[in-house]
């Protein structure tokens, strides 16, 4: 295959923001051609063997960690879980005191996830691996970015000029900051739907254009991405009742034939059914690719890992 090795300048997968879109390209080349292969059932066993990954998860993940897990293990690598539950955090451990353990088992590659936006880029710092963000507080979420860049791609061509409505809780999100990075950086339009009270107050900074009323917003819209309502980190009553969001903001297929017939709608999970996504969108046979936003984040980690992995042979 002909295409650039992709190279992530930091030696780390942090954000989004900083990256350029030759970078995000190449990384999206070499994750689709992990996508051929897992369709084939063909593995790289030899590729991370010999290297430790260590998923150390602070809050809690589904898709995230079980995806970096499969992606680990299919190029040979020796994979953990740290569970915070179990492990000497909650026994009053700092975090810098957890790089120092992780750098003394010789961990190559360290994927975080933690409540505090920053924390990966911290133990970064202090740790000798490689580490990938996988999500920190309300700041980036990169590889779900990167996985839904990779699912548009697929089904759209290219993400030039296409229009992306983000829509719903963009306050608390770190999906949606990475998907503003990274489809501005590669020319796409975007477009946030959402209450007053989920935006956040930077949003004149985006470069985006804000909506408040769902129908306008979706008009002529070639992806439709979903967001879940993140009561977990809302104080107070920012949106009204579950009925009444959905009834303004719930994507349902009344509000969705606003978008382009051959629209796409994704949804990086997990789905709150019936709040801001109806059922008949989220398994619609045709327009949801939410399954697949999941195949594609195995096949993007892997590429991701691959290349870390690379750095460190070079740094080695
Ligand atoms: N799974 C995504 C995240 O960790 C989205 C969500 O939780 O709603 O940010």
């Amino acid at each position: 295959m002909s295409f650039s090795y992709p190279i992530l300048p930091t030696g780390h997968l942090l954000a989004i923001e900083g990256l350029e879109s030759p970078h995000i390209a190449a990384l999206l080349d070499l994750a689709e051609s992990y996508a051929l292969l897992n369709r084939q059932g063909k593995t790289q066993r030899d590729l991370l063997r010999g290297r430790t990954l260590i998923n150390l998860f602070f809050e809690d993940s589904t898709r995230t960690r079980t995806s970096f897990e499969i992606a680990g293990k299919r190029l040979g690598a020796d994979v953990i879980n740290m569970s915070v539950s179990n492990s000497s955090v909650n026994k009053g451990e700092t975090l810098l005191d957890t790089a120092s353990t992780l750098n003394a088992m010789n961990t190559d590659l360290l994927v975080v996830r933690h409540a505090q936006s920053g924390a990966p880029a911290l133990l970064a710092q202090k740790v000798t691996a490689a580490v990938i963000n996988a999500g920190d507080g309300t700041h980036e979420h990169p590889t779900q970015a990167l996985l839904d860049a990779l699912t548009i791609r697929r089904h759209k061509g290219d993400l030039r000029n296409l229009i992306v409505a983000i829509c719903g809780d963009i306050t608390h999100s770190r999906v949606a900051r990475s998907n503003i990075h990274l489809l501005g950086a590669m020319g796409a339009e975007v477009r946030l739907i959402a209450p007053p009270t989920l935006l956040p107050a930077e949003v004149g900074r985006l470069g985006v254009t804000v909506f408040h009323d769902m129908r306008k917003g979706l008009a002529g819209a070639d992806v439709v991405m979903m967001l879940r309502l993140q009561r977990e980190r809302m104080s107070g009553g920012m949106v009204p009742s579950a009925r009444e969001f959905f009834r303004f903001y719930g994507l349902d297929m009344e509000k969705l034939s606003f978008a382009k017939p051959d629209s796409i709608v994704m949804h990086p999970g997990p789905m709150n059914r019936g709040i801001e996504i109806d059922s008949a969108v989220a398994d619609h046979p045709t327009r949801s690719v939410i399954g697949e936003q999941v195949e594609m984040g195995v096949a993007l980690r892997m590429a991701v890992l691959d290349v870390l992995a690379r750095s460190l042979r070079r740094h080695a």
